[in-house]
């Protein structure tokens, strides 16, 4: 599933393709997404919307149109969104294809799973959709002292409270295990134990994590693109994340995989101490 160094991928790749360009007009596929595309605006397109610019909150992509309009974009588990030539051939599972001039080129988003979303909003209804997902700060601007105190108030493991996107936005699976692996934390420690040394570390990792992933362009495991074929590379340079048996970089312990907050969770059982059974204390401090 695409996370944030994916989309950030996928959002530059589109702002470099996108620039000068305007939309003419849409096409839909054979086959529904799960939340329809408002067939009714489709004649938004009959004059060129010109693009303004293409960015991310969190997962969602928007290509910011003149006159007001949005495209909003989530890839959800299997989406692609690329810049073709108009006559490229059509590829199954895919649920729109717009047209771009000048140039004759179409942007294309296809989506096998069909978790994906894609609408046409104006721009307070982007507002709306934005706020209706409660999203957090994104991890660059995210301070320790922040993912202390969320954390701080949590029964839940740190590895839930890191894929929460309004604690912060954009981080699943992968990147949660890698930032929890680089900071030395236990994925299963719970909230309330962490400390405001360990968030600073934690919040640290997520930066450097993050910010090396996106220079690798993600992460492609199986179905990740961006634009017409490009793979992320960061899948090479996993040090925990589907790393199961093979040695710790760090240390040559065995990488172990657990199931926590619903997810495979991977972690180095030396570098990740497991959180302490919590003693009572026989003499008040
Ligand atoms: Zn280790």
């Amino acid at each position: 599933m695409p996370e944030l160094p994916e989309v950030e991928t996928v959002v530059r790749t589109l702002k470099r393709q996108l620039r000068g360009l305007a939309f003419t007009g849409v096409r839909l596929g054979p086959r529904r997404l799960r939340r329809p595309w408002p067939i009714h605006r489709s004649s938004v397109f009959d004059s060129p919307r010109p693009v303004l610019g293409v960015s991310r909150r969190g997962k969602w992509i928007r290509v910011h149109l003149a006159d007001g309009w949005n495209l909003l974009f989530h890839l959800g588990m299997t989406g692609r969104l690329w810049v073709v030539e108009a006559g490229a051939p059509d590829q199954p599972h895919t649920h729109l294809v717009f047209d771009l001039a000048p140039g004759g080129r179409q942007l294309r988003f296809q989506d096998v799973r069909r978790f994906g979303v894609a609408d046409l909003l104006t721009d307070e209804e982007w507002q709306q959709t934005l706020a209706s997902e409660h999203l957090g700060p994104e991890p660059f601007d995210l301070t320790a002292e922040e993912l202390w105190q969320k954390a701080r108030a949590s029964q839940r493991c740190l590895k839930a409270i890191l894929m929460d996107q309004s604690v912060t936005a954009g981080v699943g699976n992968i990147y949660a295990d890698e930032s929890l692996f680089e900071a030395r934390l236990h994925p299963a420690r719970r909230g309330t134990t962490l400390r405001q040394d360990e968030a600073e570390r934690l919040q640290n990792a997520l930066v450097t994590v993050l910010r090396r992933a996106i220079n690798r362009h993600g992460s492609t495991i199986r179905t990740f693109f961006y634009g017409e074929n490009g793979r992320g590379g960061y899948q090479n340079e996993f040090r925990v994340y589907r790393q199961t048996g093979k040695p710790c970089p760090r240390c040559g312990s065995s990488i172990r995989r657990i199931r926590l907050a619903g997810r495979s969770t991977h972690f180095c059982p030396r570098c990740q101490p497991a959180p302490r059974r919590r003693l009572k204390r026989a003499v008040p401090r």
